[in-house]
């Protein structure tokens, strides 16, 4: 599908997201149109980039965005520990091949310069990905999976990739010797979908990481009669499924009753630690 384009001045920017470093939004909108609600839609609406829902799903592309890394990269090099693609846009977003193209142009240009990235995306990950002569084997490419019901996916990530398809991608690149994770979050509370959480962990315990993190901004999810129990239900499960299967794990913060980390450490660094102050996961 052929998207509209914009011009930006700049591009590169230190995050205050947990577990971020740099990132890069180079999308503005995203078409997926995820009820949660989206928090980066109602970021660019209370900052007047759009007017209402409906603008949001009109993804437009930063055209200017590889001319900007040629100037900001040799900047800000010698800070970056690695760029997240994207806390607010989904750069691999599904059935939109312009999106996923300057999604990889900008990973190679990171791994040509010796930056490693991570991704995340509910789209489908490109098997060009495996091509060791532009993409750096110390990426992690990461998919959003808070549930197996397509039903569930048709609500609330409508235009979004089908769950199997994303777990397929993903366990190709596993298969080829990546790094992979999942992210669960924002994972919904039993009035919005009844659903075993170990069946979903099952599906993806090829993974090297896993993230889960309970469901914020949500009138439905926060009416939850037994809301905080859940969470730390889930939350236990997830970790004691991760300790038996040898894959990491983190709970973002709020999500378990007694849980007081302010900071943590989520992507492995070539040497450094990457300590970031935790709020809520934008995207994807
Ligand atoms: S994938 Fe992320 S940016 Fe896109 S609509 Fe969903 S929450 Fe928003």
């Amino acid at each position: 599908m052929k998207i509209k384009s914009i011009r930006r001045k700049s591009l590169l920017y230190k995050s205050g997201v947990e577990y971020a470093d740099y990132s890069i939004n180079h999308v503005e909108g995203c078409a997926h149109g995820c009820q949660y609600p989206c928090y980066a839609m109602l970021l660019a609406k209370r900052f007047g980039k759009i007017k209402k829902n409906s603008d949001w799903i009109k993804p437009k592309i930063v055209q200017n965005a590889l001319e900007l890394l040629d100037k900001e990269i040799p900047k800000y090099k010698h800070d970056i520990k690695f760029v997240h693609l994207s806390f607010m846009t989904d750069p691999f977003m599904f059935r939109h091949k312009d999106v996923s193209n300057l999604s990889l142009k900008i990973i190679e240009k990171l791994n040509k310069n010796g930056i490693k990235c991570t991704t995340l995306t509910k789209g489908i990950y490109p098997e060009e990905l495996i091509d060791a002569k532009k993409y750096s084997n110390i990426n992690e490419y990461g998919i959003t999976l808070v549930s197996l019901d397509e039903e569930f996916r048709k609500t609330f990530e409508p235009n979004s990739a089908p769950f199997q398809k994303r777990i397929d991608a993903l366990k190709f690149l596993h298969k080829k010797g990546l790094r992979t994770w999942v992210s669960m979050e924002p994972y919904p509370t039993p009035n919005l979908v009844k659903q075993d959480l170990l069946q979903i962990l099952k599906k993806i315990a090829f993974v090297d990481k896993i993230v889960f993190g309970k469901l914020n901004y949500n009138v439905q999810s926060s009416r939850f009669e037994n809301n905080k129990e859940f969470y730390e239900e889930c939350a236990n499960i997830v970790i004691n499924f991760c300790m038996d299967s040898g894959i990491a794990h983190h709970i973002k913060y709020g999500t378990k009753i007694r849980d007081n980390k302010k900071t943590v450490v989520i992507f492995r660094n070539s040497g450094n630690s990457s300590k970031v102050v935790d709020k809520p996961l934008m995207c994807s």
